[in-house]
């Protein structure tokens, strides 16, 4: 089948075009009840999932952040790989001024979504978890250049029970040749390459081990070691203070972000709604506003799917954000519990954009 431009739009929306094309697939004659049945099933879910239209009306672009500070030498580039400095961020935010991009927050987004109005170009910025650098750094550079942004928080980052393993795990390749796991597990980490490949090696079986129960197995990893598990937090996380304190300015915009950092398809239906609720809540009671966005824990593939969209599609939020990549159409009216987000990092060439904004409209 050749494909022009906006043959997409006439396709999906044509009952005959998919017959037709289900036909061609071999999946029998449409005049049966159970052919019939299967067609609405396929139409649905392609016309939800996987629509490619229109190729070129990407509206919106919202980033996402993680930590805004100098880099530091000798580190590993996995975590480095969630910071900018913060020169970097000042002559990006310049260079999208001087190209006509227009800077917005997300209860903006979600009115221009609602409303169906027509825009092009519009930046969000937001920053993931927490840290401290986004209060100290981040935020007087938004502040001079009057923009916008919002602070995703996950509470265990302020109540400082945070177990913020990365960096810690990071601390510990760097100083040792060796590490031990477990009882008697060794791995030998002398070369900066092969430091960067334990990390991520270790960083993996983490990500795989039960979340609610962190703690635990991360000592009983770690038992060689006589590791400060909350120092990490106390260095790094922004304080009630700090949080308390943007969300007085109304450039910032506060969201949730979990109590805990979880992978939430690791979890139940209740403890997804705790999770979320209970951290919007606590925020809410802090600064005396309404949590009216929030952002999944990791947000890939690997860690949320449809089923916990649907989960938190019930609890009303204004927008919910993934870290599937992509730019924001129009059709993401109904797609506001996953909005797709596209990473800032230190590299990133502003003529991306362009080649993003030509992306379908993602959202699984
Ligand atoms: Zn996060």
């Amino acid at each position: 089948m050749n494909w022009r431009l906006n043959d997409h739009k006439k396709f999906i929306t044509n009952d005959r075009n998919f017959h037709n094309f289900l036909l061609g697939l071999g999946v029998g004659s449409a005049n049966t009840v159970t052919s019939k049945t299967m067609f609405n099933k396929l139409k649905n879910y392609l016309r939800k999932h996987l629509i490619i239209e229109p190729y070129l009306s990407g509206m919106a672009v919202i980033f996402t952040l993680h930590r805004v500070a100098p880099f530091e030498a000798g580190k590993l580039p996995s975590n480095e790989h969630m910071r900018i400095s913060p020169e970097f961020l000042e002559q990006f935010v310049n260079e999208l001024m001087k190209q006509g991009y227009s800077f917005i927050n997300l209860d903006r987004l979600h009115e221009i979504l609602i409303s169906g109005e027509r825009v092009s170009k519009q930046v969000v910025f937001t920053l993931d978890d927490g840290y401290k650098d986004n209060f100290e750094i981040a935020y007087p550079i938004f502040k001079k250049l009057n923009i916008p942004f919002t602070i995703y928080v996950t509470t265990s980052f302020p109540n400082k029970e945070a177990l913020l393993w990365w960096y810690l795990l990071e601390d510990l390749i760097l100083a040792n040749d060796e590490i031990t796991l477990y009882q008697n597990d060794k791995y030998r980490c002398h070369s900066f390459e092969e430091r960067n490949d334990l990390f991520l090696k270790i960083r993996r079986v983490i990500l795989s081990l039960e979340q609610c129960d962190l703690s635990n197995e991360l000592k009983r990893m770690f038992s060689h070691y006589d590791i400060d598990w909350i120092a990490k937090c106390n260095e790094l996380a922004m304080s009630w203070d700090d949080i308390i304190s943007l969300s007085k300015d109304s450039l910032a915009t506060i969201g949730g972000h979990t109590k805990n950092h979880y992978a939430l398809n690791k979890l139940c239906k209740s403890d997804i709604i705790k999770e979320v609720e209970g951290a919007n809540k606590l925020i809410e009671s802090k600064i005396g506003k309404a949590v009216s966005h929030f952002a999944y824990p990791f947000g890939t593939r690997h860690e949320v799917g449809i089923t916990e969209f649907d989960v938190i599609k019930e609890l009303g939020l204004k927008t919910t954000t993934t870290t599937r990549r992509g730019p924001i159409y129009k059709e993401h009216v109904n797609y506001l519990e996953c909005l797709p987000r596209i990473m800032l990092t230190e590299n990133f060439d502003m003529r991306s954009i362009a080649e993003i904004r030509k992306k379908r409209v993602v959202t699984l």
